[in-house]
């Protein structure tokens, strides 16, 4: 068996084609456009290019975008006042403020201090307890999370009464998308099970995973006689293993690997992510849609 490849680079142009038909006819009946702001403390190299990223994809899809460049010095009171500002203007319906941010300012003060109505990353706590309630509870789902299930939905992955397995049990991946696959719902209903370094026997829970979702971190941790044959495996993992150079642009570029030992774990599964162009593309596209599902419901029409 050869899996089916799910590519997250050509699901997220389907993605953000639906977003930017959706902006054209907002403009046009109600004359207003979603707005982003980016909050970016100091210069630090990747930090810029995800900024970049995130701005190039917000204009392109015509929001209103505003890049908010502040210095490394910026006190934490000035920080949460810019916030402040950013959560009583009525033209930003999503703020972003992109981390690390240096060590004398508290980042969680910093994040809990974003309206949870413009909270776009899903982070704030209350959003994280709307997204365990579920159902129409649910805002902002975290990004990389969304972009999972979407994955999963679009491929025609059968989810529910699934056995569902989530290796990991970060806030940022493995709890919300466990938490996601469990509700009663379209795209979810399944039985979840997590597992993490604590974890007695990983590869028998692995085994029995109709969809495997992998975010540990660890490059090539799982192993194709892990996988159920026909499973749906997503592997979420982005690991730096290496350096080449690119054969256009003669520059060194990252030699990147996910989780799960992609060669012989396509043999075996029903559907696999491939890394890069599986999870990776699609987190900024689920960051631009919460910023449109936070203009519709300011609207009322989400
Ligand atoms: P993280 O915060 O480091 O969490 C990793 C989790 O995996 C932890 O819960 C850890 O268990 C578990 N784990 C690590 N090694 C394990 C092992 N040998 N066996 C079982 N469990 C193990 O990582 P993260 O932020 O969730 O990210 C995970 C991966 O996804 C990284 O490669 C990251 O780069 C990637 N990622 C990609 C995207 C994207 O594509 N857009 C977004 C986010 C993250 P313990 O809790 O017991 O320590």
């Amino acid at each position: 068996m050869t899996a089916k490849l799910i590519k997250g680079s050509e699901i997220r142009e389907q993605i953000l084609a639906e977003i930017k038909d959706e902006v054209n006819k907002i403009k046009k009946d109600k004359g207003v456009v979603p707005g982003l702001v980016t909050i970016l403390v100091g210069k630090n190299p990747a930090s810029v290019s995800y900024v970049t990223l995130k701005i190039q994809t917000a204009e392109q899809l015509g929001f209103k975008e505003v890049q908010d460049n502040q210095p490394e010095t910026i006190s934490e009171a000035e920080l949460l006042a810019l916030i402040d500002k950013y959560n009583k203007d009525d033209s930003i319906n999503g703020i972003l403020v992109q981390l690390p941010l240096p060590k004398h300012i508290n980042e969680k003060k910093v994040l809990n201090a974003i309206d949870p109505d413009k909270d776009v990353d899903g982070f704030h706590p209350v959003n994280v307890g709307r997204l365990m309630i579920g159902g129409s509870e649910v805002k902002f789902p975290p990004c990389t999370p969304a972009g999972i299930q979407e994955l999963i939905v679009r491929a025609g992955v059968p989810t529910s009464g699934a056995e569902v397995v989530v290796v990991g049990r970060s806030n940022i991946v493995g709890k919300p998308i466990a938490m996601m696959m469990v509700q009663k719902g379209q795209g979810a209903n399944s039985t979840v099970t997590m597992v993490h370094t604590a974890t007695k026997d990983l590869a028998a829970h692995c085994k029995r995973a109709d969809i495997l979702i992998v975010a540990a971190g660890v490059p090539g941790l799982v192993k194709p006689e892990w996988i159920k044959p026909g499973a749906c495996v997503i592997d979420v993992g982005v690991n730096r293993v290496g350096e080449k150079v690119n054969e256009k642009t003669g520059k060194k570029v990252a030699i990147l690997r996910g989780d799960v030992d992609f060669d012989e774990a396509v043999k075996v599964a029903g559907w696999i992510t491939p890394v890069p162009g599986g999870v990776g593309p699609m987190t900024i596209t689920m960051l631009m849609k919460n910023t449109l599902k936070s203009l519709k419901f300011k609207l009322g029409i989400a």
